[in-house]
């Protein structure tokens, strides 16, 4: 028995998606659940496919931040039952392996084996087209359709009074930015943060530098309009580095000192080197911004060692979706971070393509398909 529904198919770099007619087994293999969502998030990390930035099998069902409803679970499955709420995550984890049982599941060997392949755990695909081809599903997600077929660790279970719309994006966005300020770079109050780029994740990372108190959160965007929106997210200070010299201002909002943390959350070199450049003696630049392949930097390391400087990635805010899902959606339940205002456009999904052109002339914050 298959399920038939709409999904948006990428097919080939710069083409636009097609929504098309996939099925899937109705009944999902064990250790496996079946999730009807409500809602998915268009995310930067989607439109660096299209864009051919990213490397990816096709034909593929593109999205990878969604929240929905269980529809039914496979032999073995313990942790979720029929009709639980779920925000989807990029990162299921085995529960097992060393980075798992270290505490450290975004690290999962299943992911950089599986899921970062855009496969289930068993190495196969779930999704068929209607002409027979097999179809990868983004991240092992593919939340641009109304139905997926993901591994228990994949769907975690959240509070059902949440919107979904919301929720969805805790299944990315959130979590990475939220997370890049708290786990990975573990802001303290007396700690001054920049955050470079307000879009998705850098408002997020502002958000999270706030729920942690940092005592000044510098915001830096080429958007008059983005850093109005940082200012709504936490920003202290905002920095246009358009008009503005960005290193200037940096010294000049921090007595010369610079900056604690630097969060980049763009994806290029010059301003993951400009984070770097940006730090106080002893600081710590996060890269937390999808950077295109091939990709390289530059930094000195003589004022690395001499400055005790550090630069650390952080991938999916160093999370442990299991506990932060239902964490930051009690923080945005109990109004300490706001969700609200990053949904700035709910379309159906045959208008994706518009929300990929908005993206791309930076209109809004996030569109979010709802099913
Ligand atoms: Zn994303
Ligand atoms: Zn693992």
């Amino acid at each position: 028995m298959t399920i038939e529904f709409d999904a948006a198919v990428f097919r080939a770099p710069d083409e636009p998606l097609t929504v098309e007619r996939v099925t899937l087994p109705s009944t999902p293999p064990p250790g496996e659940v079946l999730v009807r969502l409500k809602a998915s998030g268009v995310c930067h990390s989607d439109l660096h496919v299209l864009a051919g930035e990213w490397e990816v099998p096709a034909p593929m069902i593109l999205g990878h931040e969604g929240a929905g409803i269980v529809e039914s679970v496979g032999e073995g499955v313990t942790t979720l039952k029929q009709g639980d709420h779920v925000v989807l995550s990029w990162t299921p984890s085995c529960r097992r392996c060393h980075y798992c049982v270290s505490g450290r599941p975004v690290l999962c060997d299943m992911v950089s084996r599986h899921s970062a392949n855009h496969l289930s755990f068993d190495g196969r695909t779930r999704v068929t087209s209607v002409g027979d081809d097999d179809v990868y599903s983004f991240a092992g997600l593919g939340t641009f359709g109304e139905f997926t077929l993901v591994p228990e660790s994949a769907a975690i279970a959240v509070r059902s009074d949440a919107p979904f719309e919301q929720a969805a994006l805790v299944g990315c966005a959130v979590t990475t930015g939220v997370g890049a300020a708290i786990n990975t770079a573990m802001v303290r109050p007396s700690d001054t943060v920049l955050v470079l780029g307000c879009g998705g994740v850098g408002l997020n990372a502002i958000q999270g530098a706030r729920l942690a108190g940092a005592r000044r959160i510098i915001a830096a965007d080429l958007s008059d309009e983005k850093l109005e929106q940082a200012r709504v997210f936490g920003a202290t200070d905002l920095i246009n580095n358009g008009r503005e010299n960005f290193a200037d201002r940096v010294q000049e909002l921090t007595d010369g000192r610079g900056v604690e943390i630097a969060i980049e959350a763009i994806g290029l070199p010059r301003t993951i080197e400009a984070a770097y450049g940006a730090l106080a003696r002893g600081g710590t630049a996060v890269v937390a911004g999808q950077v295109a392949d091939g990709v390289r930097i530059s930094i000195d390391p003589f004022v690395m060692s001499d400055q005790e400087l550090s630069l650390i990635g952080s991938n999916y805010g160093s999370s442990k979706p299991d506990a932060d899902f239902p964490l930051l959606i009690d923080h945005y339940m109990n109004h300490r971070i706001d969700l609200d205002n990053l949904v700035t456009n709910v379309i159906g999904l045959k208008d994706i393509d518009k929300a990929f052109e908005q993206m791309r002339r930076g209109i809004g914050i996030r569109s979010v398909i709802t099913y």
